[in-house]
């Protein structure tokens, strides 16, 4: 298949209606709960799908409720195509929640062998190198009870960023540790959640044993699995904490940038005005595009949209770029920037922390794939030497079949 090239989804019946495993019972039920609860509510008024390119392809939830039977897994597919981004819930006047439905759907269409699809397997893989034992590294030091978690994108794209940050926040938390691993996001969204449950809970019952109570977090994806799932750790992004310090001094700049709020974070505000705070702390205005914050718009990755309906993906890019009004784009999440800087100047907030004037003119110390994999193993070897007296490990864990 050639890149960008739309994979076909099917509809109608997908795979077996024999509900013998007790896990895809579960499952059946709580996809039923969310047809349920979509027919119920949703009055078809039409304000979701006047926000969502997806939904104007395929109709109104209700509409895509009553055509789903989840005794036969009918039109699961089409699943694949919703950005799991919340907008509709966010807008919604009666609290439906549409990507809930959709989530259940692509979990059933995982049980009956159908999802997910083949033009999802890069981004197994990498998830699948995030969680290996060459990529990752737990490295806590004697009395460690906070974590550094950057996450795989992060990392790759911005090891020197780490390595800086990590040093600024040793200075008030001495025992810090560090993680190099993958939060199994992506499994999550594609619906393989006995997997997700499986590699996650790993994660976190050996951090959990180690003494280690909170996780400061770069990714907006991990803050969201660590907060719906991370129990008893605390999470906190890094944007909040570098509120709380005396950061650097660099010369102010001028000017007027827009932000980007990344989807998942949309019903976090304190984690928005931490951000916001960060930009105004180097000398910068902010402009608010239309949808902002609560209604902020997907970038076009969320639920890996962009891998199986490439025009979708770029829809949501070009409408969040013709919100920016040419404006310099500012974000907080590694992949929005990733994709959004293809379509409009995009830099992440670290990258104007850490050197703003260079962010702004583009130049900031962005490494892309491929040489992303190699920044991560060499970020990885010199935490190694860094944290030679600290507890290390490896992860080698594999969920049984
Ligand atoms: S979650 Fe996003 S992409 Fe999916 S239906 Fe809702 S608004 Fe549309
Ligand atoms: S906004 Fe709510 S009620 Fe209106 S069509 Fe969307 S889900 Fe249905």
């Amino acid at each position: 298949m050639k890149r960008g090239q739309k994979v076909s989804i099917q509809a109608g019946h997908q795979g077996g209606s024999v509900l013998k495993d007790p896990a895809h019972r579960w499952q059946w039920h709580a996809l039923d709960a969310a047809v349920g609860a979509v027919t119920a509510d949703c009055t078809e008024c039409g304000l979701c799908v006047k926000h969502c390119a997806f939904l104007q392809r395929h109709g109104t939830p209700r509409a895509m409720a009553v055509q789903a039977d989840p005794r036969h897994g009918n039109g699961l597919m089409a699943a694949y195509e919703c950005s799991l981004c919340g907008l509709c819930h966010a807008v919604c006047p009666f609290g439906v929640n549409p990507a809930q439905f959709f989530l259940e759907q692509r979990r059933e269409a995982v049980l009956r062998g159908v999802g997910p699809l083949a033009a999802h397997q890069p981004l197994l893989a990498y998830e699948r190198k995030g969680t290996s034992r060459p990529y990752s590294l737990y490295a806590l030091p004697e009395g460690c009870t906070t974590v550094f978690f950057p996450g795989c994108t992060f990392a790759g794209t911005r090891a020197e960023a780490v390595l800086a940050i990590l040093e600024h926040l040793q200075q008030s938390i001495p025992a810090l540790g560090i993680v190099l691993d993958c939060c199994t996001k992506p499994s999550h969204d594609l619906g393989r959640q006995d997997y997700f449950l499986a590699m996650f809970g790993e994660m976190k019952d050996f951090l959990v044993a180690q003494g280690v109570r909170t996780v400061l977090v770069a990714c907006p994806n991990c803050y969201k699995v660590f907060q719906s799932y991370g129990s008893p750790l605390q999470v906190r992004t890094i944007y909040e904490r570098l509120t709380e310090e005396a950061l650097p001094r660099q010369d102010l700049l001028r000017g007027t940038v827009t932000l980007h709020d990344p989807c998942v974070l949309r019903h976090e505000p304190a984690v928005q005005d931490a951000v916001r705070s960060l930009v105004h702390h180097v000398g910068l205005q902010v402009m608010e595009m239309p949808n902002s914050r609560e209604r902020t718009l997907c970038c076009g990755e969320g639920g890996a949209v962009g891998l199986v309906n490439p025009a979708l993906g770029r829809h949501w890019a070009v409408a969040r770029g013709r919100q920016a009004e040419n404006c310099p784009v500012v974000t907080y999440c590694a992949g929005c920037a990733g994709q959004l800087r293809r379509f409009m100047p995009t830099v992440h907030v670290v990258d104007l922390l850490l050197d703003g004037k260079a962010a702004l003119a583009g130049k900031a110390r962005v490494s892309r794939s491929p040489f992303t994999y190699w920044k991560r193993l060499r970020l990885k070897a010199t935490l190694k030497r860094r944290f030679s007296s600290a507890r290390l490990r490896e992860r080698t864990f594999q969920p049984k079949p």
